[in-house]
């Protein structure tokens, strides 16, 4: 499972077993060139620790890569729990747990919520650990569920991209949100603001009914809202939305969403170019909530953080344009930019 290709290689990868609790977690730290790693913690269920590794090794590399290319001085980590199978585990104790698994790294590691966990289980694992942010939101506005920001980052990504291929802007766009959990639900109600028609899909039948009540949105079956004919897919479920199927099939002109590890292997964007699909690299436009994550844990300001995320559209503009002029694609470009970015980080380390 170690075979996992990376252009760099992670630095530790733990794994940890609590027979109290029924916990099993993995935590990856890919690098701490830029500072402590720091990344969310999934909650899934996984067929098999050899499966829970492999998601906790490619999403702590994505980490690495958003962290540097967002500023932000940390470098990349993941968590991941292997949901128990018997439903009737105790959610706090197995959270006061994994807090302990956080604290025997000693700061090497950071943790906040991911798909699947919640404020709630943050505040467990702030119970046995410092190292844990995404608490509930303080009075001077920093904590609380970071998604709200990763939405407004793509959110804002997306209008940019638009803008930029000359389409105007989002009104009247047909806009696919494939998952409406967190990230995807708060995307879908800042797109029906700008005018968005929605298409929406979600394998939790009582959030598309939500969506459709609310947005006035249409519902497409979860094996279908990929290549439905839309103008913007916005993927914001779990990874690999762009498969080597998928790839050729989809109809967007533009993806654009805030799902980690979209594209199923990062050489689909290559097809996607040559289709004349622009895909906005998934780690460049889903960095809000890690933005927000960072000021907290370092006692930061929101008017920080808004200014962070709103530089999310012209960075990604920047790397259209750059895509243009040189040749490539963008999500390979901002791998380049990031891992130099992470090298330089080494060099600084080394040389003080
Ligand atoms: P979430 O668990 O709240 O929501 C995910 C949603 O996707 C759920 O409603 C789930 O039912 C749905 N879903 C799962 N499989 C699906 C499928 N095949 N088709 C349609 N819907 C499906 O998670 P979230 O926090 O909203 O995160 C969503 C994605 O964004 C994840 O990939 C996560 O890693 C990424 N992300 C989240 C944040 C954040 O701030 N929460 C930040 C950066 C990246």
């Amino acid at each position: 499972m170690l075979q996992y290709p990376v252009e760099l290689p992670h630095e530790a990868v733990h794994l940890f077993h609590d027979d109290e609790t029924g916990l099993r977690a993995v935590v990856a730290i890919h690098s701490t060139a830029l500072g402590p790693a720091i990344g969310g913690c999934r909650v899934q269920r996984y067929a098999s620790e050899s499966d829970a590794t492999r998601d906790a090794l490619r999403l702590s590399e994505a980490m690495t890569y958003k962290n540097a290319l967002a500023g932000l001085d940390f470098g990349g980590g993941k968590a991941v729990i292997m949901l128990p199978d018997d439903g009737a585990f105790d959610r706090p104790k197995l959270f006061a747990a994994f807090g302990r698994c956080v604290q025997s790294l000693c700061g090497r590691f950071v943790t906040a919520e991911d798909a699947g966990s919640t404020v709630a289980d943050m505040q467990a694992v702030a119970r046995t650990t410092p190292h844990v942010a995404g608490l509930p939101q303080r009075a001077n506005g920093l904590g609380g569920d970071p998604s709200p920001w990763t939405a407004r980052g793509v959110f804002l990504a997306m209008r940019a991209a638009v803008a930029e291929q000359g389409g105007g802007g989002l009104d009247g766009a047909v806009v696919g949100v494939q998952g409406l959990g967190h990230v995807g639900m708060v995307l879908a109600d800042l797109l029906n603001g700008a005018g968005a028609k929605l298409l929406v899909s979600d394998i939790d039948e009582t959030r598309v009914a939500h969506a459709v009540a609310r947005f006035g949105a249409e519902r497409v079956a979860p094996d279908k809202i990929v290549t439905a004919p839309m103008d913007i897919l916005a993927p914001c479920a779990l990874g690999g939305a762009i498969d080597t199927t998928t790839v050729h099939r989809v109809q967007a002109r533009l993806i654009c969403g805030g799902a980690n590890n979209q594209l199923a292997h990062p050489a689909l964007g290559l097809e996607l170019a040559r289709r004349g699909i622009l895909y906005a690299p998934d780690y460049l436009v889903n960095a809000g909530g890690i933005i927000a994550v960072c000021a907290e844990y370092r006692g930061g300001d929101v008017a920080a953080i808004e200014a962070k995320v709103a530089d999310i559209g012209p960075r990604l503009v920047a790397t259209m344009r750059a895509a243009d002029q040189h040749g490539g694609t963008p999500n390979l470009l901002v791998d380049r930019q990031a891992r130099r970015i992470v090298a330089e980080g080494w060099s600084r380390r080394r040389a003080a």
